[in-house]
């Protein structure tokens, strides 16, 4: 499976849609589809029509289901968000580079900014 740069918890900024600018939490990362849902980004409004419960004149009377407008977060392909460095606080291409922990070769993510290059994941 081919591995996002953008995962779970980062701060992301949008760069399409009506929430173009905005920045959120990534809640969920969806790398078969490519795409995260970004907290409070990206909604969609589902509108929900008042429909009787399904048994419910058993119980003597019809209960209805309240209706209403439901505002959910949809997801958004990663192309269309940017990660936010954590220590620039812009928004930026991430990029991989390799350090050594304990003798061992580990891949972290970067910053890809000239005058940042620090590490996305402390
Ligand atoms: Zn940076």
């Amino acid at each position: 499976m081919a591995k996002m740069k953008v995962k779970k918890g980062d701060l992301v900024q949008m760069l399409a849609g009506k929430d173009r600018g905005k920045q959120g939490r990534v809640i969920e990362s969806r790398p078969r589809e490519r795409r995260v849902i970004v907290e409070n980004l990206n909604t969609v409004k589902r509108h929900m029509r008042p429909r009787p419960l399904r048994d419910s004149s058993r119980m003597g009377g019809t209960q209805m289901t309240p209706g209403g407008v439901i505002e959910k977060a949809a997801a958004v392909p990663v192309s269309n968000v940017m990660l936010v460095c954590p220590t620039c606080n812009r928004p930026t291409r991430v990029g991989m580079t390799t350090k050594e922990v304990k003798g061992r070769e580990v891949h972290v993510r970067q910053c890809k900014r000239a005058d940042c290059l620090q590490e996305i994941d402390k």
